[in-house]
């Protein structure tokens, strides 16, 4: 009797203690119905959202915090569906792959998940690394270091020389043999075997390379990598473990391979022709646009050196293509998924891709609305991120101006919550 009174005077004090915080907000972007709303009070309890009030209220308790965002529009933290947190472009990134320990991985990580954080991604979906990415969210998640909330592919399958191919351009005596424990894989047995792996390995999400890549050292951009049957292999299995599946694909015959086969999300899309959009909506696959990237690699492909030459001519070929089949899929009516494909670019620029999906075509509200409602339905969080509402977890930021006037506004947030704790004032 005296311990459980003891317990229940604790819990009681927990309670009369626990601070809120009170975010007054002169604008606040209702990511549900597309709506922005004038003078609410958002208040926030531990780790979520307990109520959005129209109003500035002020606390009762002098235990509680008030933060003043009146001449800011805020929204809920954004959500970036294509990153590589463990890497960042740089002149030498192809010889990392020989000289960087784990360690060094885990050292870098830890720096590009703070700037993606401070940039207002709150969440991302890490579309695949070396596997210091599942090490990197455990720590975030339990308060270790500071990141955004990661749901990671851990390592994308390839096929054997395929886009993903941890040891593609390796000379003779590095290349050896990968399977399907590094994520390369050849048939349907091995499809499985690696979707089962990741799951081992603790991943959120599976990742495949559908066609051939920009950055990889290999000779085509857009060729088809796996057969129809290894990605219905590798989809299915991954039903069975809760991943939906992520495809990178530039070239349309792989993309359509993917489509059919069960992937959830298309990421880049380059090649995209009018009968794939079409399939995109029938079989309601969404689009990870990743203009950003396009338009870093196509740049830099003319510093001589910065790329290996066999990757120069696909960088210039396929960067610039990607935003002006952008604004077609959108207009088609293809599903967006707001994505970046940051660490091809810097980490932190994330924001810049608000503006060219505009320039594309997309209204601003629509792309805010990507990069919350739409990620989070996809992450399966659709009840918990990417909205300002009772209940939802408090991932909350604010920039200087209304979006929907100033896209690049985006590209500066200056206020960061995750969790209900602040990062960034
Ligand atoms: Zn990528």
């Amino acid at each position: 009797m005296k311990t459980s009174l003891s317990i229940l005077a604790f819990v009681f004090s927990i309670v009369l203690t626990a601070q809120n915080t009170y975010i007054h907000c002169g604008k606040l972007i209702d990511t549900e119905s597309g709506k922005i709303r004038t003078e609410q009070t958002i208040v926030v309890s531990g780790s979520k959202i307990v109520s959005v009030t129209k109003g500035y209220q002020n606390p009762n308790s002098t235990e509680d915090t008030v933060i003043d965002l009146k001449s800011k529009t805020v929204m809920p933290g954004l959500i970036d569906m294509h990153v590589h947190i463990e890497s960042e472009t740089n002149p030498k990134s192809y010889l990392e792959d020989y000289t960087l320990n784990d360690a060094d991985i885990a050292f870098n990580s830890v720096v590009n998940a703070k700037v993606t954080l401070m940039s207002g991604f709150t969440t991302v979906r890490d579309v695949g690394g070396t596997g210091v990415n599942v090490s990197l969210r455990n720590a975030i998640n339990v308060g270790k270091i500071e990141g955004p909330r990661i749901f990671t592919a851990e390592n994308a399958l390839a096929t054997t020389g395929g886009h993903a191919d941890p040891t593609n351009g390796a000379k003779r005596d590095l290349i050896g043999n990968p399977g399907p424990k590094e994520g390369v894989v050849n048939g349907v047995d091995d499809a499985k075997k690696a979707v089962r792996q990741r799951y081992k390995n603790g991943a959120d999400l599976i990742k495949i390379t559908a066609t051939g890549g920009v950055l990889s050292v290999a000779k085509s951009g857009q060729n088809p990598q796996f057969t129809i049957e290894e990605i219905k292999a590798i989809c299915e299995t991954a039903k069975d473990y809760g991943f939906h599946v992520a495809a990178h694909a530039h070239g349309d015959e792989g993309m359509q391979r993917a489509i059919l086969g069960g992937v959830k999300t298309i990421e880049h899309g380059t090649l995209m022709s009018a009968e794939t959009m079409e399939l995109m909506k029938k079989y309601d696959v969404y689009l990870v646009p990743t203009i950003t990237a396009g338009k870093f690699v196509s740049d830099k492909a003319k510093i001589p050196g910065y790329y290996p030459d066999v990757v120069v001519p696909k960088a210039l070929d396929i960067g610039p293509k990607i935003q002006d089949m952008f604004g077609r899929a959108y207009k088609a009516g293809v599903g967006i998924a707001f994505g970046t494909d940051a660490a091809v670019f810097y980490h932190g620029e994330n924001g810049k891709e608000f503006s060219y999906m505009v320039e594309a075509g997309m209204p601003a509200m629509e792309t805010i609305q990507s990069a919350t409602v739409t990620n989070a339905m996809i992450l399966n969080m659709a009840n918990q991120l990417g909205q300002i509402k009772e209940g939802f977890i408090a991932d909350i930021i604010a920039v200087n101006d209304d979006p929907t006037k100033n896209i690049s506004t985006m590209e500066n947030v200056v206020f960061v919550m995750k969790d209900g704790v602040i990062y960034k004032n």
